[in-house]
């Protein structure tokens, strides 16, 4: 596997004394164009909110779901995953989140080498990772505010002013209104900005989002639309899942094509 792979300098080694800061990063630069050919980082495996699968074969133990699968993401980019219901999309987000580990291949999310994470260490990528899920999951008896509180306090324990980062991400929804209302007496699309807003209060530079719009009506949906498009343009790297025409429609970007594995096994 190429990713970059910093070495420290063995303890007892020689020691060259410390590089101030601008001469560290002239060589950091000069070591990645040399190793990579070039100045566009884009490209650079491994590089911050870049995501890159590499012959990832994914499933549940039985036919693989996701197989030989290669994908590369730049960093800033929007992504739409689609395919028609079984196609694999959720697959793919929970092998990027680290939920589901690849029985092959590789797989770099924001310079993390996900596939070799052990279940243990999955809060390293969910430190790194905004998801939004396909059911909210918010928590019925805790407010907007501490829905979106509690799991940055467990992902980050020493993290200072936490609680005003969950409110920023709500203002960010746009619910500043609705900090100490539960989750029963919000609509849909509110409960699904909760969510949002859980996603991004860590300020990941990676967002994924599974089927965001798929349980609201398409009011709800072209808001939230925009808001991922206003995460995007504020540099967050986006993969959302999707097989609603009228998202596509109305946000243009690459799309990822998945095709049902017993479809492809007929097609070959
Ligand atoms: P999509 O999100 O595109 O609808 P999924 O990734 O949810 O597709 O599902 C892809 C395939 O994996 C389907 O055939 C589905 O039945 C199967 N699958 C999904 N989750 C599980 C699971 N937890 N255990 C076993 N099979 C699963
Ligand atoms: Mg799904």
């Amino acid at each position: 596997m190429d990713a970059l792979i910093w070495a420290p300098v063995p303890k007892g080694g020689k020691d060259f004394g410390h590089p101030s800061m601008p001469e560290l990063m002239r060589r950091v630069r000069d070591t990645l164009q040399t190793r990579l050919g070039g100045p566009n980082t884009s490209d650079i495996v491994g590089a911050p909110g870049s995501i890159q699968l590499r012959n990832v074969t994914a499933g549940y133990g039985g036919a693989p779901v996701l197989s030989a699968f290669d994908l590369h993401i730049n960093p800033g980019e929007f992504v739409y995953v689609v395919g028609p219901s079984g196609a694999g999309k959720t697959t793919l987000l929970k092998v990027l989140f680290g939920v589901v580990r690849p029985e092959t291949g590789w797989v770099l999310v924001d310079g993390i080498a996900v596939h070799r994470l052990q279940r243990w260490q999955t809060d390293t990528i969910r430190r790194r990772v905004g998801c939004v899920f396909q059911a909210y999951e918010l928590l019925p008896h805790l407010t907007s505010l501490e829905n979106v509180l509690l799991p940055l306090q467990l992902a980050h324990a020493r993290m200072r002013h936490a609680r005003a980062y969950a409110v920023e991400a709500l203002e960010l929804v746009g619910l500043k209104d609705k900090l100490h209302e539960f989750p029963g007496t919000l609509s849909g699309g509110q409960q699904q900005r909760v969510a949002i807003a859980r996603a991004v209060a860590h300020q990941p530079r990676v967002l994924l989002a599974d089927e965001p719009t798929g349980n609201i009506d398409s009011q709800s949906s072209s808001e939230i639309m925009e808001l991922f498009g206003q995460l995007n343009e504020m540099g967050s790297t986006v993969v959302m899942a999707t097989h609603d025409e009228f998202v596509l429609a109305s946000y243009s970007a690459r799309e990822v094509r998945l095709q049902p594995p017993t479809l492809m096994a007929v097609a070959s």
